[in-house]
């Protein structure tokens, strides 16, 4: 079966275990900032919090950020269910906009603009696919509305120029991201105080952790505010460090292939859209989305593409359909994302994949139109 996803581990990530236990330092230490302090200069920004997962640094960033009860947060709903769960968290009210259409599933900055109000503090943007939302149009939106805005980064690692829009941005590491540390994430933040309130937070608040209270020969601490356990240990970190080394290379690779998607789809599949068709922008390429014509029943050319050996996925159920959020917030409309959850489907797209993988799911795609 050809997988929508695989992680990239070799020796690297083998050695880098063998090292660390090595070490007899497994929790957070030495390695951990080792990986924030390269991944922030991998994306040109000068310090980052590392953390368990994505969703522990959305939650995390918009603690920071001072996101609260009464507040409404701008989100896709075009997203992983974490986009908007992060908002619930911190008691705050997802406000979901609809996306700019089909071939470019981004969250729209004209209807988020229309579901603005007195009581919106942030923008959380997704980062679609790997494709970076428009720069400029969003930090404007955000400076004439006074907004903060978060980048939600999960799909975007190593994208030059993600995680710089924002008040903060948040990545991850799960095991079919980019770049993985099986479970993990990391936090950027614009202003270096709500980052270290990030890292206070991160650890239940306490002002020192078991690495600096080693140092510092003191057994003392404080905790000055409430805080989780979001923590990332030394073990990630290391699989993280050798990750880092092959991310840029890996996203090439990735690049590479979809360019090879877009012509057979072109070729083979004409009634097949590919969004992003027309952007010009640097890609992580983290997924290849394609939009199956309106007539096409997808459970079928799901069960068809599995019969040939192809596994697919859907990114994603819109979020406000999912029963959890239509029973919290019933009656919410946002025509093209609906649209677009119903009618995408994602390709296998990995690193590890050929030109001939590619042509071979193309095939199959076609023969499944077809029928
Ligand atoms: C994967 C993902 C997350 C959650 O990441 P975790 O590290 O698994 O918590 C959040 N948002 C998006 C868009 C994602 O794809």
């Amino acid at each position: 079966m050809l997988l929508v996803s695989e992680p990239s581990l070799g020796e690297a990530e083998t050695a880098a275990l063998v090292e660390t236990i090595a070490s007899n330092w497994i929790a957070m230490g030495d390695r951990v900032r080792a990986l924030e302090q390269a991944f922030a200069r991998a994306h040109g920004v000068s310090d980052a919090a590392a953390v368990s997962s994505c969703t522990g640094g959305l939650h995390l960033a918009l603690a920071a950020l001072g996101i609260g009860a009464g507040d409404e947060v701008l989100v896709p709903s075009l997203s992983f269910v974490a986009t908007a769960n992060c908002v619930l968290y911190v008691g705050a009210t997802p406000v979901f906009a609809d996306i700019q259409g089909l071939n470019h599933p981004i969250m729209s900055v004209e209807q988020a603009a229309r579901r603005c109000t007195t009581r919106t503090k942030a923008i959380i943007l997704m980062h679609y696919a790997g494709y970076p939302a428009d720069r400029e149009a969003w930090v404007g939106f955000a400076r004439s509305h006074e907004l903060m805005l978060v980048e939600d980064a999960a799909h975007a690692a190593g994208v030059p120029g993600v995680g710089s829009f924002g008040d903060a941005a948040v990545f991850s590491f799960y095991s079919n991201k980019n770049m993985t540390t099986a479970e993990g994430g990391m936090v950027f933040a614009r202003d270096p105080e709500v980052l270290a309130q990030v890292k206070l937070m991160r650890a239940h608040g306490m002002t020192s952790g078991t690495r600096q209270r080693l140092d510092a020969r003191t057994p003392t601490y404080d905790v000055t505010t409430l805080g989780w356990n979001y923590r990332m240990d030394d073990l990630r970190a290391a699989i993280g460090l050798a990750q880092l080394q092959a991310l840029a290379q890996r996203n090439a690779r990735r690049a590479e292939l979809a360019l090879a998607y877009r012509y057979a789809l072109a070729k083979c599949c004409p009634s097949v859209q590919t969004p992003f068709k027309n952007s010009d922008r640097t890609s992580a390429c983290h997924i290849l989305p394609v939009v199956l014509p309106r007539s096409a029943c997808r459970e079928v050319v799901i069960q068809k593409l599995r019969e040939a050996g192809v596994q697919t996925t859907i990114h994603y159920t819109a979020i406000h359909q999912l029963s959890f959020y239509r029973n919290l917030f019933p009656n919410i409309r946002l025509p093209e994302t609906e649209e677009f959850s119903r009618r995408e489907l994602t390709l296998p797209l990995h690193p590890k994949m050929q030109e001939s993988d590619v042509t071979r799911v193309v095939s199959a795609l076609a023969s499944a139109l077809a029928q």
